[in-house]
């Protein structure tokens, strides 16, 4: 298996070349050169497994030789074992035909998890196999560096540093980010902003020097292996409702267009997905795209969903080269406007699109009320970027189940959910004692010399 990057001119790599590169040269970012497909017996063979054996199955053909596969599997073993829930993605029923995938059982309580545990196994084989080290460096809103920090934390052949805005991440994102012990892992809390943390993380990639000394590595979403694992719960849960022999929908809260790809891939390789539909809240670019044919950047509004607060929404451009024929060049031309405004999408690329998703918005008191209503009905409580979901979701009932990705768990972001319906979101046991671990944290000024210097000494060599 090879991939290539969306922007046509950067080298092919295999799927372990992809994974530790993350960016291509060109500033495109990998995917397959093919998708693989499963045939209807083979989804069908998927029923009752375990979600490592599915895991398994659905991410060998991405993966090739790059692992041997006991190698992929005790990977896999080790990255779930972590989990607070057996079925590692259990599914709950919020009403007629309308379905809860809870993504949150993983050690910070967020989505990100599957994705960032399983790459912190297969970074470090690869990094055990060829004797490398590497430095990696993240800047984060919340949920990323925690989700990173938990992942990589004790690895002999990693150092892990994350920039996160001090004073603008919930007290549980912090904690889940100050609270590891380990040497390896640097809680950074810049002064300034998100922007400002992730401006930095780009000056340190464009600064070739740092980067060959310390052997930068990035783990945002734009690294394909993120991607690859988010598509294996597509496939437990439609299974578990029917599927191969039925179809399902899909409503994904949505930011950065990772997650929702990931099901865009499911599709691919044979799931039968009938509506694949993008939630987002104020910060609506996606919809609006699908509506208008036009990709408009705008200010960002800091809302109640805080990790879909994102206008420039990096995954797009792997759809986007499928709307355009994969031509990595028209691809380029559209990423260079994207410097400015945006830009305005062909006819024959926005019908391509339309044809594979459906949109809808949450404002900020949809989504309130929506953790109300959840409530009301059910007796679930929910965290503001599932309550983007189930609201959107509702709009977009059909005849078969409808599956919405219950994207963090409502402890990770008590404030929202008591404006909302007045009741306290409670940590799962395992981490109630969160409050009280030890902290510790470097305040960093937003300065790049200062943060190389300080990354280059504290790493161990
Ligand atoms: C990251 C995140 C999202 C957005 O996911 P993308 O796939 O990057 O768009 C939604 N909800 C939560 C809780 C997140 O942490």
């Amino acid at each position: 298996m090879k991939y290539v990057s969306t922007r046509g001119s950067a080298p092919t790599l295999s799927f372990e070349e992809a994974m530790l590169t993350g960016l291509a040269r060109d500033g495109g970012l990998y995917v397959p050169e093919s998708v693989p497909t499963m045939t209807t017996e083979e989804i069908a063979a998927l029923a009752g497994r375990s979600y490592e054996d599915v895991a398994f199955t659905v991410m060998k053909p991405f993966i090739g030789d790059s692992f041997s596969d006991n190698q992929l599997r005790a990977r896999i073993r080790h990255a779930y074992a972590g989990f607070g829930h057996a079925a590692r993605a259990p599914l709950v029923q919020l009403g007629p035909n309308h379905f809860l995938l809870e993504l949150f059982h993983g050690p910070t309580l967020a989505f990100k998890d599957f994705a960032m545990q399983l790459i912190g196994q297969l970074f470090q084989a690869a990094l055990e196999r060829r004797g490398e080290k590497i430095t990696i460096v993240g800047a984060t809103s919340g949920d990323t560096g925690s989700a990173a920090i938990e992942a990589f934390r004790g690895l002999d052949n990693v150092d892990v540093f994350i920039l996160f805005p001090d004073g603008r991440v919930s007290d549980v994102q912090r904690r889940q980010m100050t609270t590891p012990s380990e040497g390896n892992v640097h809680a950074l809390a810049l002064a300034g902003d998100f922007d400002d943390c992730q401006a930095r993380l780009k000056d340190m990639f464009n600064h070739f020097e740092f980067r060959d000394a310390v052997g930068l590595a990035g783990v945002n979403s734009i690294n394909w292996a993120r991607v690859l694992a988010q598509v294996v719960y597509y496939f437990t849960s439609a299974v578990a409702l029917g599927a191969p022999h039925r179809e399902v929908s899909f409503t994904v809260p949505t930011g950065n267009f990772g997650d929702v790809f990931a099901g865009y891939i499911a599709r691919q390789m044979g799931l039968p997905i009938r509506d694949l539909v993008i939630a987002t809240n104020q910060n609506d670019i996606l919809h609006r795209t699908l509506e208008t044919g036009s990709y408009t950047k705008e200010t960002v509004l800091p809302s109640v969903s805080p990790s879909m607060d994102i206008q420039v929404s990096s995954n797009f451009e792997r759809v986007l080269f499928d709307a355009y024929g994969r031509d990595g060049a028209v691809v380029a031309d559209q990423m260079a406007d994207l410097a400015g405004d945006g830009f305005t999408i062909s006819q024959g690329a926005i019908d391509f699109l339309r044809g594979q998703f459906k949109s809808g918005r949450a404002s900020e008191e949809e989504t309130l009320a929506t953790i109300q209503s959840t409530w009301d009905a059910t007796g679930e409580v929910i965290c503001p970027h599932t309550a983007v979901g189930v609201k959107v979701a509702n709009e977009h009932q059909s005849d078969v189940p409808m599956i919405t990705l219950a994207t963090a768990h409502p402890a990770k972001f008590p404030a929202a959910v008591k404006e909302a319906s007045g009741r306290d979101a409670h940590l799962p046991p395992r981490m109630s004692d969160l409050f009280d671990r030890e902290e510790r944290v470097r305040k960093v000024p937003n300065d790049l010399t200062a943060l190389e210097t300080l990354i280059y000494n504290e790493r161990r060599t």
